[in-house]
């Protein structure tokens, strides 16, 4: 069965994000944990969870996607930086498990000037000290453009990352079609060459979870500006062909195209009638 779904506001909590992608006909969504810029969590609404638990159950919202916030940075060179992204993603995974079995999903982070081996080591200290042993939430890193100092914007990147974790079942990775394509992977061209070498670096094992993200700009352009599916560089055809793939099609989707809901409503449709 295809899962798809788009990013949601969490400003009005989790049952409203569950009825908001049921409306729009997704079965899965992404959200942001906190204020996308950083800052505090606001606290967690357990009857909201609970009303939320229960009608993801009854509608079929089997999983849904957490993402970190963007300014969470675990290889900056400030060292209060560090522990502000270390202490944020601890909180985050502690309060996912008010909804276990879950995904989160951060950005690696960039090294600004420290360099990418100091960086990736940096990244995986952060983790060693986040997750948990009894945690049940999967931790993604996403592929990222390799705009400036973004480590993850090659795959051999994020198996260093991975080689380093200690409790490495919790980890796994989300792909993003258009950080993809920025970062020089020809996913509109060559699919299967990607996925392959993907496979090899890191293991198509690991994915799980895909941003479906067409791009404004080129493939290599090192950019990371998101387009609507079929407006930009990729093109629909080759949207559907990494959501049909059979090392992808059981993965959740998920747009994060500059979209309002209706957009979104639009683009979920679409996807169904391609890829079903
Ligand atoms: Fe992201
Ligand atoms: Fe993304
Ligand atoms: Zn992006």
């Amino acid at each position: 069965m295809l899962l798809l779904g788009c990013h949601l506001s969490a400003a009005k909590g989790y049952e409203h994000m569950g009825r908001e992608a049921a409306s729009i006909g997704a079965n899965t969504f992404q959200f942001f944990t906190r204020n996308p810029r950083g800052g505090s969590a606001k606290a967690l609404d357990l009857n909201d969870v609970a009303r939320y638990r229960d009608f993801a159950l009854q509608t079929g919202i089997p999983v849904m996607l957490a993402h970190a916030p963007y300014t969470l940075n675990g290889c900056s060179e400030d060292e209060k930086i560090r522990r502000f992204a270390m202490e944020t993603m601890a909180d985050d995974l502690r309060r996912m498990e008010a909804t276990p079995g879950n995904l989160y999903n951060f950005h690696p982070g960039s090294h600004v000037g420290q360099g990418v081996e100091t960086g990736i080591a940096l990244i995986a200290q952060m983790l060693n000290r986040a997750l948990f042993p009894e945690m049940t939430t999967t931790v993604l890193l996403e592929t990222m453009a390799g705009k400036g100092s973004e480590v993850g914007g090659r795959f051999e990147e994020l198996r260093e990352i991975l080689d380093r974790v200690e409790l490495q079942e919790k980890m796994g990775v989300c792909l993003d079609t258009c950080h993809l394509n920025d970062a020089g992977y020809d996913i509109a061209g060559d699919l299967d060459g990607v996925l392959t070498a993907f496979d090899k670096a890191v293991g198509l094992d690991r994915v799980r979870a895909v941003h479906i993200n067409d791009s404004k700009n080129p493939l290599g352009a090192r950019k990371d500006r998101h387009e609507k599916i079929g407006e930009g560089t990729l093109g629909l055809e080759a949207i559907v062909r990494v959501m049909t793939h059979p090392a992808l099609r059981d993965k959740p989707f998920y747009l994060e195209t500059p979209n309002e809901l209706e957009g979104y409503a639009r683009e979920i449709a679409l996807l169904k009638e391609r890829c079903a």
